[in-house]
């Protein structure tokens, strides 16, 4: 449920709604807008009545959430959210690029690479370090040997970085090292996890789920959101599709669905979506001009020879390529590429 304060509602008129609702058992949500202070109340909506609000004193209006999430849904935040790493941004009028390898390999490999996407306009850099796999019997990551590697090459190139948690035994590990935690396509129902990292103070990467529907993945942020942890970007990486000429069916219509029902960025992963290296320019432009507030693509200086993804890595050439493809999307769009050479 949410509570629309009246203009000229005072301080001790929302703190009135605050304690009425811890009250009742559930927990306060203030959120301040320019014009106007609106308070959610969530938990179990069957508790509550409009009419335990209604005459309350700077109350203006008082309406049910109908939609099952609440903190992640416009209704509750209508302005767009803007994620801030460091002078990073994701969200809102920036076009912002994740780049980087599939795993990190090598501290030559990922240098290489964090160099070239950084110079090509990346703001973001990413690497895997725990890598879930489909087999068991190919490489797994480097563990925290590679989350050494991204934190100082990171440092070192001046970006700030994303790598994925997969287990909830790695939080501290995984936390110390990035900037921003990722979680991967198949742990986007795993509700502990979600929870655990909707505790911390750092922003998170959800991805969807290549089985889930756009209103599953944002249950799923709800789970992060309603922990106390607001810096949620989504990720859209193709969801399962009947026709094998593409690893995935990149569902570009959950960009501006998203936008229409949430504030949260949403971001778009050409690469895991399609699975082929020609596929992902295209697709990246594309997501661009769907409204996407950014990419994520793997980069890798010798595609032949990644320890995982090869077929859909670019090399850094062909990055350089398309992002200079994206800039006359970004601008037709009304939107900013932002990046240490975004504007070369
Ligand atoms: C990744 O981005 O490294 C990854 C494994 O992607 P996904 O979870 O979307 O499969
Ligand atoms: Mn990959």
């Amino acid at each position: 449920m949410i509570i629309v304060m009246q203009a000229k509602a005072t301080e001790s008129h929302v703190q009135g709604v605050v304690h009425r609702i811890e009250d009742l058992g559930l927990r306060p949500h203030v959120s301040r807008g320019e014009f106007r202070t609106i308070i959610g109340a969530i938990g179990d909506e069957s508790l509550l009545k409009p009419e335990f609000f209604a005459g309350m004193m700077g109350v203006e209006s008082v309406m049910p959430i109908m939609k099952p999430y609440k903190l992640a849904s416009r209704d509750f935040h209508s302005e767009d959210t803007i994620v801030k790493i460091g002078g990073c941004r994701i969200g809102g009028n920036a076009i912002t690029v994740v780049a980087g390898p599939c795993s990190i390999e090598s501290e030559a490999q990922l240098r290489e690479t964090a160099l070239a996407v950084r110079e090509a306009g990346a703001s973001i850099l990413r690497g895997g370090a725990f890598k879930p796999r489909t087999s068991p019997y190919t490489f797994q990551g480097l563990g925290e040997e590679g989350l050494k590697m991204l934190q100082a090459i990171g440092g070192e190139v001046g970006l700030p970085t994303v790598t994925e948690i997969t287990d909830v035994r790695d939080l501290d590990l995984v936390a110390r090292y990035a900037d921003i935690l990722q979680v991967g396509a198949r742990n986007m129902q795993n509700f502990r996890l979600l929870a655990e990292v909707g505790r911390l103070s750092k922003p998170v990467l959800l991805k969807r789920s290549p089985a889930a529907t756009i209103e599953e993945l944002l249950m799923s942020a709800e789970y992060i959101l309603s922990e106390g942890n607001h810096q949620v970007v989504l990720c859209e990486r193709g969801v399962r599709g009947f026709d094998k000429a593409t690893r995935y069916l990149l569902d570009l219509s959950a960009v501006p669905v998203i936008q229409g029902v949430s504030h949260l960025p949403i971001i778009v992963d050409p690469s895991h979506a399609t699975g082929q290296r020609d596929l992902v320019a295209p697709m990246a432009l594309a997501a661009i001009a769907a409204g996407a507030h950014g990419i994520m693509v793997e980069v890798h200086p010798h595609p032949d020879k990644a320890m995982s993804d090869g077929p859909q890595q670019l090399t850094p050439e062909a990055f350089k390529v398309m992002m200079q493809g994206l800039r006359p999307i970004a601008e037709a769009v009304g939107r900013c590429l932002q990046g240490a050479k975004a504007t070369t």
